[in-house]
């Protein structure tokens, strides 16, 4: 299924690229760190889940069926128009490879990479 493609081969709302954390109810709190993952309160009390998510193995969610509801509702907006046939599947995947490999090129690349996140996945995609 292209949606489930998208998510697998990309990962970056889950590894830190996009995200600090993910914010949670405070009754997923127990049963994530039941699983082993590092819940962390912010100051006010709420409980968090940091990014890099733990439960992340390469690009895939190890923790799926149990994820919460923050990774449940969470499209980003490359997804959107992936899902209402703005792009096609290989023009998303590209723009995913694109992040990938800006971010692993790092230096003045690297820099580029925070436009290149929004024009992408965080605002309206734009081509
Ligand atoms: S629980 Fe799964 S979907 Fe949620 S941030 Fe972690 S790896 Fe991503």
């Amino acid at each position: 299924m292209p949606l489930s493609t998208l998510c697998l081969r990309c990962g970056l709302c889950c590894d830190g690229t996009l995200f600090t954390h993910v914010p949670l109810q405070r009754t997923e709190a127990g049963p994530l760190k039941a699983l082993g993952l590092p819940v962390r309160e912010r100051e006010d009390g709420t409980p968090i889940l940091p990014q890099r998510c733990a439960a992340l193995d390469g690009r895939t969610c190890t923790a799926y069926a149990q994820r919460p509801e923050g990774c449940r509702r969470y499209h980003c907006n490359l997804f959107s128009a992936l899902a209402e046939g703005e792009v096609s599947l290989e023009e998303a995947l590209s723009a995913v490879d694109g992040a990938h490999a800006l971010r692993a090129a790092g230096g003045e690349r690297e820099e580029a990479l925070g436009d290149y996140l929004d024009r992408h996945f965080r605002g309206r995609h734009r081509r």
